[in-house]
């Protein structure tokens, strides 16, 4: 299949979402302001109809299109060959003449953060051909270090020989450099995401609706690996949750990021997605029990959607979510708990989840990492998923543009937009950067723009 074609099929699909999420707004909107037409309701419900239908037909097209496993062998390959190149930096031929990036771990925030900083300093240690050194002595996690926990991201190369270590940016070509943190760096290199390589942006583009994030997900895929006692006993919890096919992972932050960083959301709003997803599901496959895996740092949820869903069926355990919700959840045994709720949310069909979180956005990066393409396996209900510290994220309009009032903005064909979110219900927001005003956009009139960086071709590593 040829890019244009796979861009096109994809346009298509997000497209009839955001038509209906348009609609879905309009319509919401009329009821609430006239309680008593029950007519609205009734033409709401059927146009949710018709618009799971399309969907459905459409990703039956990818699947009919004689493509199917060309793309399944694809994924694979590129998945392979960028494990091996990490493989390659971080186990280079000879440790103590290779260059090296120190990158310490000890940012103070949760895992799902700490975890971003080191896919952040491996995307560095790749694009500037280093082996990536973790300090992680001290760590919050486990005060021995990382390789306490998880597999050593290097078998041969772990040690900066004592040499001098500069702080980037001050020498670029010094032998030993470390590095800040994402959001204190003096400067941002065009190849921090959402870029991907240039030498496999043609490879990722003909299977994947979102090369950054699965690009993303294969340095995760590299990273976390879980040592042997880890490993242990994430299985035993796995093994008791009986995980079964179809399954819809619903991840729901609460506690100190409600009100802080993020809007509460009701289990009603999560659960209008699940139900969406096993409608959808219901017109091609016979679904027995719609079961639901809960992840989350609020105690009380899993009870109460027992209670109030009595239709379905809800995995989870309440004990991984009551440390969660406490200060003991900087603990080996939280972080447990933890993988456990991101592997099981990476094996869901579908997730429903807030980017406002590291955790639901690293559930979306993990699920990637081992699919041909996750990219309509999720529903977001507040942001677009970003990578925390990335360069701008811009839309390409696609069709002009004229402002019909106050709110929105104009654009002609070709210009790039920088994108602040999208509010699910047609528009989004940006600021046009050619002319600067910002305001709503119509979404189907723009694209992703998607960015391409020069990374090193590592030569070495067989295709
Ligand atoms: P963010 O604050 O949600 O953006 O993500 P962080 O990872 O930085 O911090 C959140 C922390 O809360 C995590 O590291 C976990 O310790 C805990 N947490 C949040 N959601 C969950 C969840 O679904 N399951 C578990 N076990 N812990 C969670």
């Amino acid at each position: 299949p040829s890019e244009e074609y796979e861009n096109l099929r994809r346009r298509v699909y997000t497209n009839t979402k955001e038509l209906y999420y348009y609609i879905n707004h309009e319509l919401t909107k009329m009821m609430k302001e006239d309680k008593s037409d029950e007519r609205i309701q009734a033409i709401l419900d059927q146009v949710g109809d018709r618009k799971r239908s399309l969907l459905s037909d459409q990703l039956k097209l990818a699947e009919l299109d004689g493509n199917h496993e060309w793309r399944q062998l694809e994924a694979a390959n590129v998945s392979d060959l960028i494990q091996r190149r990490l493989h390659y930096l971080q186990n280079p031929p000879n440790c103590k003449e290779a260059r090296k990036l120190v990158c310490s771990l000890n940012k103070g925030c949760g895992f799902g953060c700490q975890f971003h900083n080191i896919v952040y300093c491996m995307i560095f240690a790749y694009a500037t051909e280093r082996t990536l050194i973790l300090n992680s002595r001290g760590w919050r996690y486990n005060s021995k270090g990382w390789e306490y926990v998880f597999q050593p991201i290097s078998d041969t190369c772990t040690s900066t020989f004592n040499e001098k270590v500069v702080q980037w940016p001050d020498s670029y070509d010094a032998k030993v450099v470390s590095l800040p943190f994402i959001d204190s760096l003096p400067q941002k290199p065009k190849f921090l995401p959402l870029a991907i390589p240039t030498d496999l942006a043609h490879r990722i583009i003909r299977f994947n609706g979102d090369p950054a994030s699965w690009w993303i997900g294969q340095i995760a895929k590299y990273i976390l690996k879980p040592g042997p006692l880890m490993q242990k006993a994430i299985n035993e919890s796995i093994a008791k949750m009986n995980f079964k096919s179809p399954m819809v992972g619903v991840h729901i932050r609460r506690t100190d990021k409600v009100g802080t960083e993020a809007a509460y959301h009701h289990l009603h709003e999560y659960m209008a997605h699940v139900k969406d997803y096993y409608d959808q599901l219901e017109l091609t496959t016979k679904v027995d029990v719609r079961r639901v895996y809960i992840a989350t740092d609020d105690a009380y949820v899993l009870e109460n959607a027992r209670e109030k869903y009595p239709d379905y069926v809800f995995l989870g355990d309440p004990s991984i979510a009551k440390t969660a919700a406490t200060h003991r959840r900087f603990t080996t045994v939280s972080l447990t708990g933890l993988l456990v709720d991101l592997h099981m949310l990476a094996m869901c069909d579908y997730i429903v989840c807030t980017f406002s979180s590291q955790v639901g956005r690293m559930a979306y990066e993990m699920m990637q990492a081992n699919r041909v393409d996750a990219s309509n396996s999720f529903f977001s209900l507040d942001d677009i998923y970003y990578f925390g510290g990335q360069n701008a994220h811009d839309r390409r309009a696609l069709m002009p543009h004229a402002a019909t009032d106050s709110q929105d903005i104009a654009f002609e064909v070709g210009d790039l937009i920088g994108i602040a979110g999208n509010h699910w219900n047609g528009y989004g927001r940006g600021t046009n950067r050619r002319t600067n005003l910002n305001g709503l956009i119509p979404w189907y009139k723009t694209a992703d723009h998607l960015v391409l960086y020069p990374f090193p071709e590592y030569k070495q590593v067989p295709l």
